[in-house]
């Protein structure tokens, strides 16, 4: 197993791409530290099914990943808990769609915190760690919006072209440290964060719900599928595995051929 004995933070992982990624994880071995969002009694369910379906340990950080100070506490509570962070994976996100000129100010500075500055904040407190031991994995789930923007999305396009920069910086930082930084981009991925921004769509271009599924969402998709969760996570997986240690600094399209055109 890949990360026997290692430890993985997954941030935005009770639900949708940082749950598959976590139970990924654990699937290779790793003990995990799930944080995100929702109704205790689902995130309950989700620890404990990690723990008994692969075996391993597993916490939950309720951290805010647009409060800095908490993004430190789940690093360090990972480190107390299991000893160490060798796996980060800065996850977690939101999306707000509408014209920059209806863009309310405090949704801006939302989606900059959470998709963008918390990965700044948890590498921070992580790095030192992962130096420390001389092995460390990170990947930031960017987005095909990394690489190209779409309308009424400014601040979501803003904070993942900011991602895959920082992705780059901290590669070279860390390099000699057997330390990896690298954005997965997915194109569309059928997860709660997709279904919900349908209805704004809607509103903001004047669609039905299949149009905005088949004419804007699948549109950008050559292959008119959905990315899955669990393609996403095998290539995490992959990114921890010793086959990828020269893999870094990267950003890694998973998109159905959205950006080649
Ligand atoms: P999701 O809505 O299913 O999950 C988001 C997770 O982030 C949840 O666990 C939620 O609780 C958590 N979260 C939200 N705000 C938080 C906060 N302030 N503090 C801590 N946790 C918080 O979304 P998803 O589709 O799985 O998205 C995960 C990541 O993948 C995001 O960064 C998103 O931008 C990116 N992404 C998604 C798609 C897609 O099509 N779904 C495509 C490209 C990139």
């Amino acid at each position: 197993m890949t990360l026997k004995d290692k430890t993985a933070v997954v941030t935005g992982s009770t639900s949708g791409i940082g749950l598959a990624i976590a139970r990924g994880f654990a699937a290779e071995g790793a003990n995990i530290v799930i944080n995100g969002f929702g109704k205790p009694e689902d995130i309950e369910r989700e620890r404990a099914a990690i723990e008994s379906e692969f075996g391993v340990k597993a916490v939950h950080s309720p951290a805010d990943m647009s409060k800095g100070a908490e993004i430190g506490g789940m690093i360090e509570l990972a480190e107390k808990t299991f000893g160490s962070v060798d796996v980060l994976v800065n996850n977690a996100g939101i999306q707000f769609v509408s014209p920059i000129e209806e863009f309310p100010p405090e949704k801006w500075e939302q989606i900059i915190a959470i998709n963008l500055s918390s990965a700044f904040y948890a590498m921070h407190h992580a790095i030192p760690l992962m130096k420390a031991r001389k092995w460390g994995r990170i990947i930031n789930t960017a987005s095909a919006h990394s690489l190209v923007a779409s309308p009424f999305k400014s601040a979501y396009v803003s904070a993942k072209h900011g991602i895959a920069g920082l992705t780059k910086t901290a590669a070279l930082e860390v390099a000699t440290f057997g330390v990896t930084v690298n954005c997965i981009s997915p194109g569309y991925v059928w997860t709660p964060l997709v279904e919900n921004q349908i209805p704004d769509t809607m509103k903001a271009r004047g669609l039905t719900k299949e149009q905005v599924i088949n004419d804007v969402l699948l549109h950008a998709q050559p292959t008119k599928q959905f990315v899955t969760v669990d393609q996403v996570a095998a290539l995490a997986v992959f990114l921890c595995s010793d086959a990828a240690s020269q893999i870094t600094g990267t950003n890694i399209s998973m998109d159905g051929g959205w950006t080649a055109q």
